[in-house]
């Protein structure tokens, strides 16, 4: 089994030994009031590759944390996915609202520059694409950048198109038949990512229920794709299925796990189980078979690193179809090693960082 590496020791050394991050870089500005942490967890695949969010952390140590866990899951989804990169993440500190300027943000460009391609930064929670032009003003080291300014664009077609295929891998563990047609499938948000996953799954005649935070979202995806739409706590009490997280993390939790009836859950939000070596075990006794959401929802960095190494979009898709044979192998693995699928991903990446590390021990 598995242990996972999650923190005891609360200081600052101690959190990234116990996370094994090669590098931390705390950001200081006095006069744009930049406060930073750029996590880069390993680079043994390649360069560190994973978004900027910023965020008011009740404390600095909430925000250390945060990209600790961040930047080390971005090496899993990368070395389970194929990829050559490696993880890595930033946050900035502060209301993005209210803190956000040019000159800040040019200042958090010049210390990705600084780190000369270590850490390659893209757009994530409460950056915006103008953001991301005053970024790129002061570092090359920025992709998933429109296709306007020469990027890949907006990944989550392609990370909604992986998460179709992992669900279609898991309900063939779970019912013995990839079709999704007649199943019962609640979709938990109903936002960027969620609303192409529902394009695919009413195209296969699934029979869909949903929830969203707002209302008038809601009822618009309802109307748009035949599907019910229910109150946000009742998701979890609807007779489906498949149970889909398609807004936050972890929402398989304590007070949730007795509630789903699914045998099923597959869905594009990060961090889905609130306590991995406790919900990860939980559901396999309860019958459920789990996607891990890192595997599954990997098809929008597939589409950045496809921007990387001078790929297409189509190419991006080609490969993420393959999220379907790579979760029937880690559904196995699992079964086989008698652990859950989660563990069992996780183990998987590792070895893969193991192996190509061994690999380039040599001149
Ligand atoms: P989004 O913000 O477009 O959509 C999220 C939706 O969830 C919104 O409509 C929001 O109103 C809704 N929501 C928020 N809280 C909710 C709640 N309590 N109950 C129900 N709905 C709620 O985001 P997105 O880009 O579609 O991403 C969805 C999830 O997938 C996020 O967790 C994100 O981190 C993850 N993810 C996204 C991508 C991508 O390519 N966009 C890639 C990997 C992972």
């Amino acid at each position: 089994m598995v242990e996972f590496h999650e923190t005891t020791d609360t200081s600052v050394f101690g959190q990234i030994a116990e996370f094994q991050h090669e590098q931390v870089v705390f950001c200081h500005d006095h006069e744009t009031g930049l406060r930073a942490i750029i996590g880069i967890h390993n680079t043994v695949l390649g360069p560190a590759l994973g978004g900027t969010r910023m965020w008011h952390y009740a404390s600095d140590a909430d925000a250390l944390h945060d990209v600790l866990r961040l930047s080390r899951g971005m090496s899993y989804k990368a070395a389970i996915s194929g990829l050559n990169l490696g993880g890595g993440k930033a946050v900035i500190i502060g209301d993005a609202k209210t803190m956000k300027t040019e000159a800040l943000l040019r200042k958090f460009g010049r210390f990705v520059q600084n780190l000369n391609g270590k850490y390659i930064t893209a757009e994530d929670v409460n950056m915006t694409t103008k953001d991301m032009e005053y970024i790129r003003m002061e570092t090359k080291h920025v992709a998933g950048l429109p296709e306007s300014m020469g990027g890949s664009g907006d990944p989550s077609p392609v990370t909604a198109y992986g998460t179709y295929m992992g669900m279609k891998a898991a309900a063939k563990k779970a019912f013995g038949s990839e079709s999704l047609a007649g199943k019962r499938i609640a979709v938990q948000g109903v936002g960027h990512v969620g609303t192409y996953l529902m394009d695919y799954l009413q195209k296969e005649g699934a029979k869909l229920v949903l929830t969203d935070y707002y209302e008038d979202r809601a009822l618009e995806a309802a109307a748009r794709f035949g599907a019910v739409a229910v109150g946000l706590d009742e998701i979890y009490d609807q007779e489906v299925d498949i149970y889909s997280p398609c807004a936050l993390g972890a929402t398989i939790n304590d007070d949730t796990i007795d509630r789903l009836t699914c045998r099923v859950i597959a869905g594009c939000a990060n961090n889905q189980l609130e306590n991995e070596n406790v919900h990860g075990p939980a559901l396999v006794d309860r019958g459920i078979v789990y996607a891990p959401d890192f595997l599954i929802n990997a098809g929008g960095l597939i589409n950045v690193y496809s921007e990387v190494i001078g790929g297409s979009r189509q190419s991006a898709l080609t490969q993420t179809e393959k999220i379907f044979d790579y979760t029937t192998q880690v559904l196995t693995k699992a079964e086989q090693e008698g652990t859950h699928p989660q563990a069992a991903a996780i183990r998987q990446a590792e070895e893969r960082i193991a192996a190509i590390g061994k690999v380039k021990s040599t001149y």
